[in-house]
């Protein structure tokens, strides 16, 4: 290895630029050159590189987004897209990518990475969670002290006026933001996209807390939970069934994905930077660096075993419990 590039890809999330400046500095580290990649497989397509020293990314630890851009690319989807990126890698004398993004980046690294027989390496980097195979990934954290100080001032007001509140978060097809952010904020209920509650069944959990002489309420929603409804619908139909509770809405939006990272999500990204130099130069390919019970490891691009999949049993029961 003497010559590597890296790249963001797809949603954007808080630690990714300290990933790029854990893996840049860890290549200077090795003696090998590390080219920035701008606009993601885009940029890798046309040749956007720009070559990465250990003080060109200087001051970037505490820096939400990245610095390199990362956006969604159709090119790369296609054989011919790939190919246009194996010849500007050539062409530049590049060994070997590293991929900071999602499940989605991953796929397409991993194609490129058999079809040229490239060497690739992940580093997961989203705010949901959603990268099976790392317990934690880049982001996340962040992502939950955002959500949960924001939950934390809307039950400021929810206290003071009696009110039901249901609260938006992120996750189209993950819970975790919802269900960790809501256990840490005390939310009454949570709503996740794993688990099917029909509305029926969440008017009687909310009977059932005021009963016990809770004045007001906080339901945390995934955006992609199994009600069928969309939050406002749903807020109008509790207020219909229940006119006793006063219900508000808040949809946290994109204030989620912004932010400086939080501390363990810059240790983080240092770590899953520093390893994925690493795994190149061990001559590893078409897998992730990932954090697996505290420990660093790579695991192959999609594993689904047993090992790997991050559970949510445990947390449901403990949300479950706590909420009475
Ligand atoms: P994320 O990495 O956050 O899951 P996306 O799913 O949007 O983000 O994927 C990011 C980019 O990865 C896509 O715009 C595309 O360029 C590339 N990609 C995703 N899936 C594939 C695929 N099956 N084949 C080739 N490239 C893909």
């Amino acid at each position: 290895m003497k010559k590597i590039a890296v790249l963001t890809s797809g949603g954007d999330s808080p630690g990714m630029n300290a990933a790029i400046r854990a893996v840049a500095r860890a290549a200077v580290f090795h003696d090998i050159e590390c080219y920035g990649v701008y606009r993601g497989f885009q940029g890798l397509i046309e040749g956007d590189y720009e070559l990465l020293t250990a003080r060109s990314v200087k001051n970037l630890i505490q820096k939400g987004g990245t610095f390199l851009k990362s956006m969604r690319c159709e090119g790369f989807r296609t054989r011919e897209g790939r190919e246009n990126a194996f010849n500007q890698l050539k062409k530049h004398e590049i060994d070997g990518l590293i991929v900071i993004g999602g499940d989605g980046s991953f796929r397409g690294a991993s194609l490129f990475g058999s079809e040229f027989d490239f060497p690739v390496i992940g580093i997961p980097s989203t705010i949901d969670n959603d990268v099976q195979g790392t317990d934690f990934s880049i982001g996340f954290d962040t992502a939950l002290n955002t959500v949960v100080e924001a939950i934390d001032k809307i039950r400021d007001t929810a206290s003071s006026h009696n009110r039901l509140f249901l609260v938006e978060v992120m996750g189209r097809d993950a819970g975790n933001i919802a269900l960790n952010a809501g256990i840490g904020a005390g939310a009454g209920e949570i709503l996740i996209p794993e688990q099917k509650i029909d509305f029926e069944e969440l008017l009687e959990a909310l009977d059932k807390h005021k009963a016990t002489g809770k004045s007001s309420n906080i339901v945390v929603i995934a955006e992609g939970d199994q009600t069928g409804k969309n939050i406002s619908e749903l807020a109008g139909q509790i207020q219909q069934q229940r006119k006793e509770y006063d219900v508000r809405v808040t949809v946290l939006g994109h204030i989620q994905r912004g932010g400086s990272p939080s501390c363990y999500d810059r240790v983080l990204a240092s770590r899953l930077g520093v390893a994925a130099v690493d795994a190149l130069m061990n001559g590893e390919t078409k897998v992730m660096t990932a954090v697996v019970h505290g420990k660093i490891i790579t695991v192959p691009f999609g594993d689904k075993t047993e090992l790997h999949l991050n559970k949510n049993e445990e947390l449901m029961r403990v949300a479950k419990i706590i909420s009475i």
